[in-house]
């Protein structure tokens, strides 16, 4: 059997906020569950989990919206094909979230992620919301906000979550499955945000429905297409440029260089984490042209904070030690400024710890 006791990872000051959850789970059947843009292995994973269990509670009628299509790497996770891509089909993917009685958001914490048109709709249908995310800072723009960024994965607290709500028992092989690729992709493979014993316990408890993890990584890790190796290397050769003395690497990619190597969507994911296996390298960068800016990925070592940088120059944010953002510059200008404003970065004074204050 599996440990269901009520100690938990949250403090008893959440108490009352999970009575209301509950409460407004029990009233409410019709659920929507979204995501951000560009939704990842947590996001897709987060989602399709709770809807599973939500589903399986009984008196739920859940589906899942994400504003965008996710990399093939993830179109296996068990209910894929029953989500609806806003993009694709943005009639369904509004009729939907206007029946719905309650929206669950995953995953973010910047309503600038779900894209203006899904923004503009939620405001518009103005539903209960309730908003499930381990990203520090944010607004806490739902109406129900359950914030915790000690975890690692939105799928680690979704798990955390469901013994909180009695709801555990009805986790299943597929929505275990679901939750540990959520675990897997935003801790790289445990790689980071993974020191916390609490956070193995977890996945031993998912490993005991009979989720196959070696079945995971290889789904997610070995399905990449010649062409992506081969684009992978050229990134590597041609394009990375280093700063030694900033302790900082970074790739730029143009539109054209992508449709040269035949460029999928998550093609280039993961890419951005090759310049910190560099030694003397702790801030890695990848610039990509989009339609109508630049895109930033940012990845950091030790307590570099990415994300203060993409807040304060690239109207972004994320973790600490991995962050995004947007630059409506050309991508020369955008390269020219990144090299100023990192310099200025690196040498603002840090912060006195909190006891020195
Ligand atoms: P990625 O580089 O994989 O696109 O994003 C890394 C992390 O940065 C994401 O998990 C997310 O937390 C954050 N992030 C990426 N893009 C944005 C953005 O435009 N705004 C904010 N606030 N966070 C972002
Ligand atoms: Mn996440």
């Amino acid at each position: 059997m599996l440990s269901t006791q009520l100690s938990d990872r949250f403090e008893q000051s959440t108490d009352r906020r999970w009575s209301e959850l509950e409460h407004l789970l029990r009233q409410l059947s019709r659920v929507v569950i979204l995501t951000h843009k560009n939704p990842d292995g947590d996001a897709v994973g987060s989602a399709l989990g709770m809807m599973r269990i939500l589903n399986k509670a009984g008196h739920h009628r859940v589906s899942v919206i994400i504003p965008d299509s996710s990399p093939a790497f993830l179109r296996w996770l068990p209910g894929y094909s029953s989500i609806l891509v806003y993009e694709r089909n943005p009639e369904s993917a509004e009729k939907e979230l206007t029946s719905a009685e309650l929206v669950i958001m995953v995953d973010f914490n910047d309503p600038e992620r779900l894209g203006t048109e899904i923004q503009t709709l939620l405001e518009k249908i103005a539903k209960p919301s309730v908003l499930i995310d381990h990203h520090p800072g944010g607004t806490g723009f739902a109406r129900y906000n359950f914030s915790f960024p000690q975890f690692g994965s939105t799928a680690e607290l979704i798990y955390e979550i469901l013994k909180r709500l009695r709801l555990i028992d009805l986790l299943d092989t597929d929505s275990a499955t679901c939750l540990l690729t959520g675990i897997i992709t935003d801790t790289l493979g445990f790689k980071v945000s993974s020191s916390s014993p609490a956070l193995f316990r977890t996945v031993a408890d998912l490993l005991e429905y009979g989720v196959k993890i070696d079945e995971i990584f290889n789904r997610v890790y070995n399905q990449f297409s010649a062409e992506r190796l081969r684009f992978t290397g050229y990134c590597l050769s041609e394009k990375m440029v280093i700063l030694p003395d900033l302790q900082t690497a970074y790739i730029w990619l143009t539109k054209e260089e992508m449709n040269r190597f035949s460029h999928q969507k998550g093609d280039t994911e993961g890419l951005v984490n090759y310049p910190l296996s560099i030694a003397g390298i702790s801030i890695a960068v990848l610039f990509t042209e989009q339609d109508d800016h630049i895109k930033l990925s940012l990845r950091s070592k030790g307590d570099l904070p990415v994300n203060e940088l993409a807040s304060k120059y690239f109207k972004g944010g994320g973790h600490l030690n991995a962050a995004g953002g947007k630059s409506y510059r050309s991508m020369k200008e955008t390269l020219a400024y990144f090299e100023k404003i990192l310099k200025e970065f690196l040498n603002q004074p840090k912060l006195p710890p909190d006891n020195e204050k």
